[in-house]
């Protein structure tokens, strides 16, 4: 009897042992639901929240051990299932996740192992305080003035603003530490934790307590509706819902706003900045019928919202912008561009949602001051985006990232390639097939029809004749890099009764291809074509020019390069005519 209970303890201790040894698995579970009732006491700067998530195991393993994380300047309080209170264990975990820089771990032992694709409701509570911390950026040292510009999140008296996942994790996630130190951790950690949220909801019933002094402030937020919002004595109460919670990052602020509303758009803005408000209002209304004719008419108004400190940066969520207002600068139109543009067309797919709206604000300073002034404004782009791509092809970076495959366009969750590279592919796309047949492709793209990375392409190449296969395999399905385009050769013949037929070789010595422009140049003038070079390939084109050719540029700007210092040629004239010219 003795021995017996002595082995059994020491069975359970070695169990214990086991348990704890083994490796949380942290992405196993996907929050598929949440329904939180959130309150907010601005006075104490505190959040307290009580609710339910629903929680599917999406590991192929049971599991019998659920993680759950919010803020680190939060705290649990309790956690049960089917109103039975469940044994959690809590702890710090470091991650730049959370602009603390570390998260309130609860680590909760389930009634039962879910099986793979099982799920479980949790009843949760937890409160805590959120102020003002940037931590995680000035720990790596950022200066803490840009650092408290970057991570202005908190809850005050005087002004509110908080974001959700990636800045202040004040509903619960569960994720693999991110650090900032360590290249793209954190926005793959980042873009791992919104894809696989892409189909969650979140219900909140959001209280803000009042202050008997105060006039009540306004509560904005990022969610898809909020169809009550009521004063119940002196708090203010609303009922919203999030249809896409994972790409949303539900974001809540509490403000004593004013605001300047019009047809397309509502600006919100603080005591005092009243102007800066109508004039981003006055640039929107005048954006506003360029962007219909490209992307549709608007789904909902878009929202624009002011924020106290002037060097904030801003946030973006769909056609929800935080600005300050007090700093706005002359490039009024091309914010709102781009913000007009989330309002019209939205999709679960950043390079085709972030894509569509930064080619928006190329495509309306084309329309502005030119063509060149649009290549410019992309060039300011394409730094980011060779740099992006160089590191990738470095193999000692790459291989800490995702293979390659991973990293194309359709996967990826790096900022410089689904913004700048996606803005360039737009770009090209449009040069390729032109301003009708892409307005029409995109006109028919439905969100809730794009189940497949396919689609999007295959409603352009839909409205064209011309095989796009190509450019999509090279661009868009995988990455293959930056082209690097350089004329190999070009020979001069004189025809009659005058002009000169010019035939050029153009190589490309990237691995991707793209249809580039070429600009011949004579005395008084230029003349510029289009050839397609394909990748590690060379394409040849005849150009008829009225007076000798002097010089060939391959490449105007519009397709993003490797290397661009190889693109001009100059052709020496005084040799005799028929013969070639060698760079
Ligand atoms: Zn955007």
């Amino acid at each position: 009897m003795k021995l017996r209970s002595l082995l059994s303890c020491l069975f359970l201790f070695l169990c214990a042992i086991a348990v704890n040894a083994a490796p949380l698995e942290r992405n196993a579970f996907t929050f598929t639901k949440y329904d939180l009732a959130v309150r907010i006491e601005p006075g104490q700067q505190r959040l307290g929240v009580r609710g339910k998530v629903t929680l599917r195991n999406d590991s192929s393993t049971p599991q019998k051990v659920a993680v759950l994380q919010i803020s680190s300047s939060l705290g649990w309080r309790s956690v049960a299932s089917r109103g039975a209170a469940l044994q959690f264990v809590s702890q710090s975990y470091t991650s730049d996740i959370d602009h603390t820089g570390a998260l309130s771990e609860s680590i909760v032992t389930l009634p039962e192992a879910i099986a793979p694709k099982g799920i479980i409701d949790l009843e949760i509570a937890y409160e805590g305080v959120i102020l003002l911390d940037a931590t995680r950026l000035t720990r790596i040292g950022t200066p803490e003035l840009a650092a408290r510009s970057t991570d202005w999140d908190q809850i005050s008296p005087k002004f509110t603003a908080v974001r959700g996942v990636g800045y202040v994790t004040w509903y619960p996630i569960a994720t693999e530490d991110a650090s900032l130190s360590d290249g793209e951790s954190l926005s793959e950690t980042l873009g791992q934790w919104k894809s696989r949220e892409s189909a969650s909801s979140m219900h909140l019933q959001i209280t803000v307590e009042g202050d008997e002094d105060s006039e009540p402030p306004e509560l904005l937020l990022n969610a898809s509706s909020c169809p009550t919002a009521h004063e119940v004595g002196r708090d203010f109460v609303a009922d919203c819902m999030y249809q896409a919670a994972g790409s949303a990052v539900p974001t809540f602020v509490i403000a004593n706003y004013e605001s300047v509303d019009r047809p397309d758009i509502a600006v919100h803005f603080l005591r005092g900045h009243e102007a800066a408000a109508t004039n981003y209002a006055d640039a929107s209304e005048k954006v506003a019928p360029f962007i219909k004719e490209w992307f549709g008419r608007p789904r909902a108004k878009a929202q624009t919202a002011d924020l106290i400190d002037p060097g904030a940066g801003p946030f973006e969520s769909g056609s929800f912008l935080l600005t300050p207002l007090a700093n706005s600068d002359a490039k009024l139109g091309l914010v709102a561009a781009h913000q007009l543009t989330h309002a019209a067309l939205s999709s679960a797919r950043p390079w085709i949602d972030e894509g569509l709206a930064h080619f928006a604000q190329a495509l309306y300073l084309e329309s502005q001051s030119g063509r060149q002034v649009a290549l410019d404004y992309m060039s300011l782009h394409r730094s980011a985006l060779s740099t992006a791509e160089s590191e990738k092809h470095n193999p000692d970076i790459a291989a800490r990232a995702d293979d390659a495959a991973n990293q194309s366009l359709v996967n990826t969750t790096r900022e410089e390639l689904y913004r700048s590279k996606a803005m360039c592919v737009w770009w090209m796309l449009r040069d390729m097939v032109g301003d009708p047949v892409l307005k029409k492709a995109i006109a028919s793209y439905r969100p809730e029809q794009d189940k497949d990375p396919s689609y999007m392409p295959r409603l352009i190449q839909a409205q064209t004749q011309r095989d796009l296969e190509w450019f999509f395999d090279d661009w868009v399905y995988r990455d293959r890099g930056l082209p690097d385009f350089k004329v190999a050769s070009a020979f001069t013949r004189k025809t009659l009764p005058e002009g000169y037929m010019l035939t050029v070789t153009v190589d490309n010595l990237g691995a991707a291809g793209a249809e580039v422009p070429l600009m011949v140049k004579f005395a008084g003038g230029e003349v510029t074509r289009r050839l397609v070079v394909r990748g590690k390939s060379n394409g040849v084109i005849r150009v008829e020019v009225p007076k000798p050719p002097e010089e060939i540029v391959v490449n105007d700007g519009s397709v993003p390069e490797s290397n661009a210092t190889n693109n001009t040629f100059r052709l020496d004239n005084s040799d005799p005519p028929n013969s070639p010219n060698k760079p």
